[in-house]
């Protein structure tokens, strides 16, 4: 066993875990915390984390206290540490009084170095009353961006954290995330009282990751395409929107001979757990999930992740995403995304409970996902300078290795916003997207006929453009705020920012998809 001095972090670090030497900020990290210091660790999925709070919780006296909402992954995470010789424990609901009295017993009698604790069990007062009478090394607070109310994994148990330092004074914490903008982040700061602490920002860049955006089309042949074509026999996570679309699409790719398994809160917990220990250990499984599955996996060799539907923030997008290529290797960020949608999130926000901040914060979150979606830029820099970085373009994403063409739609979207305007004011008719483009095309369909409305001036002032080129400047123009989606029928109608645009006022730069992105740098060519 570990002497309870003495041992220097980078002896811990190559007798108890093996690695020769730290990456990135670890070392400066553990230091600081090892001699007392409060830190807020900002660094991206992969970047190694834990060792920053267990090396220093072996180093110091006392037991670490790792608060965390994986409850979940308690058992794989402590079972990891005794494997390596290290003397962990964990206190949560899983388990039986039984258990959970002889671990307290172990806590007490110094013989834990690494207590996980979810955060629901500081609520308890007898475990405040148990962590008083231990000796404790350290406090580390992982997945701290769940403090964060405005944030998109909130969790209420966290806001107590802030009783931490009041009632430890003397305990050094180490709050770790791996998703925070600016905003964010000093928001972790504040309720976590460590704005005088040293933060520690690594750059959230993985390089190794290739970040590709298409235009959704026929998702489940995209889909498959990208494991055959790219990924065959490789590992790696499928998100869908909802349970359904899990099991339908988890089907779907064993029945196409990918083996394939599901995993969302709906399943049996028995079930979900055989699922993720399955995709944990054996090889080149491809887990369709929900986003209720992934934090805080580490599996190294994932390496694709794809979206089938349209993340709601760029922090999701960034965590999900960010479950690939943890072991630095080449791997694949892969979305698909199409009006539909834009239309169905937008609805969604229209639909959802609370007040008009809550829904303006959602809008801003889907607004900036819909960005990175559209822009011609390189995704990578979008994206990092979201997190408050600056970058350059990087020759690893899909702009950036088949640039898409801006084209000024200023006409375009005039023609699909006049067709609005003159459906709504001269008939007060709202109709959806389809409709909308069989008048620019010119189409005689039994809706026109019904309707009438091959009389419209704006009947096939539009067959310059293809039906799914239409289809594209639609979701841009809903992308952007320029249309609004209305009612059950998700018709469409004007908005503020339509009228400098019908009024010529406005140029308005749309983004044309590249006929066929080639196949690049990927996973086996790099
Ligand atoms: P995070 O929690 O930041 O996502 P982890 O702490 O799970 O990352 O570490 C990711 C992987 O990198 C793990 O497999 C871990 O063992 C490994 N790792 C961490 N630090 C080092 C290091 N200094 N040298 C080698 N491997 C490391
Ligand atoms: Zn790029």
């Amino acid at each position: 066993m570990l002497p309870e001095t003495a041992a220097a972090p980078l002896d811990v670090l190559r007798r108890v875990f093996g690695y020769d030497s730290f990456r990135g900020h670890q070392a400066e990290i553990v230091e600081h915390v090892t001699n007392g210091g409060d830190a807020l660790v900002l660094m991206p999925t992969g970047g190694g984390k834990s060792l920053c709070y267990q090396i220093p919780a072996l180093v110091r006296p006392g037991v670490g206290v790792v608060i965390s909402p994986l409850i979940a992954l308690m058992q794989d995470q402590v079972d990891a540490l005794r494997a390596l010789g290290v003397r962990a424990g964990f206190l949560n609901s899983t388990q039986t009084p039984d258990e959970r009295t002889l671990v307290e017993q172990e806590f007490l009698a110094g013989e834990l170095d690494l207590l996980y604790l979810a955060p629901e069990r500081l609520r308890v007062e007898s475990t405040v009353r148990l962590l008083d009478r231990g000796r404790i090394a350290l406090f580390a607070i992982d997945e701290a961006h769940c403090v964060s109310q405005w944030g998109h994994d909130f969790r209420p148990d966290y806001l107590m954290l802030s009783h931490l330092h009041e009632r430890w004074p003397d305990v050094p914490r180490i709050a770790l995330t791996a998703t925070a903008t600016p905003a964010t982040r000093a928001e972790i700061a504040a309720r976590l009282d460590l704005e005088d602490s040293r933060h520690f920002v690594s750059s959230f860049d993985r390089p190794n990751i290739q970040y590709r955006i298409v235009p959704k089309a026929e998702p489940r042949k995209q889909l498959l395409e990208l494991i055959r074509t790219e990924h065959a026999g490789d590992a790696g996570i499928v998100y869908c929107l909802s349970r359904r679309s899990v099991e339908q699409i988890a089907e779907f790719l064993v029945a196409q001979g990918v083996p394939a398994l599901p995993y969302h809160a709906g399943l049996d917990a028995a079930v979900r757990a055989e699922n993720q220990s399955r995709f944990l250990r054996e090889d080149g499984v491809v887990m369709v999930a929900t986003i209720a599955f992934g934090m805080g996996i580490d599996k190294p060799d994932v390496r694709f992740v794809a979206h089938l539907d349209l993340p709601k923030s760029v922090e999701g997008y960034y965590q999900e995403t960010g479950r690939a290529g943890r072991d630095g290797l080449p791997s694949t960020a892969w979305l698909a995304y199409g009006l539909a949608d834009v239309v169905q999130q937008r609805k969604m926000i229209e639909d959802s409970e609370g007040d008009r901040a809550h829904k303006h914060r959602l809008t801003q979150h889907l607004d900036a996902m819909l960005a990175l979606c559209e822009t011609v830029q390189c995704r990578r820099v979008q994206l990092l300078n979201y997190f408050g970085e600056q970058a350059e373009p990087c020759g690893n994403c899909d702009t950036c290795l088949a640039p898409p063409e801006a084209w000024d739609g200023t006409i375009a979207a005039q023609k699909v916003l006049s067709t609005v305007f003159r459906l709504d004011r001269e008939r007060g008719q709202r109709f959806g997207a389809g409709h909308i483009i069989d008048i620019l095309l010119g189409k005689h369909t039994p809706k026109v006929e019904q309707f009438d409305h091959q009389r419209l001036s704006v009947f096939g002032v539009g067959t310059e453009l293809s039906e799914a080129e239409w289809r594209g400047v639609i979701r841009q123009l809903v992308a952007r705020g320029m249309l609004a989606v209305e009612g059950t029928y998700q018709t469409f109608g004007l908005t503020e920012a339509s009228r400098p645009v019908l009024r010529g006022e406005q140029k308005v730069m749309l983004r044309r998809e590249p006929k066929r992105v080639p196949r690049t740098r990927t996973a086996r060519s790099a």
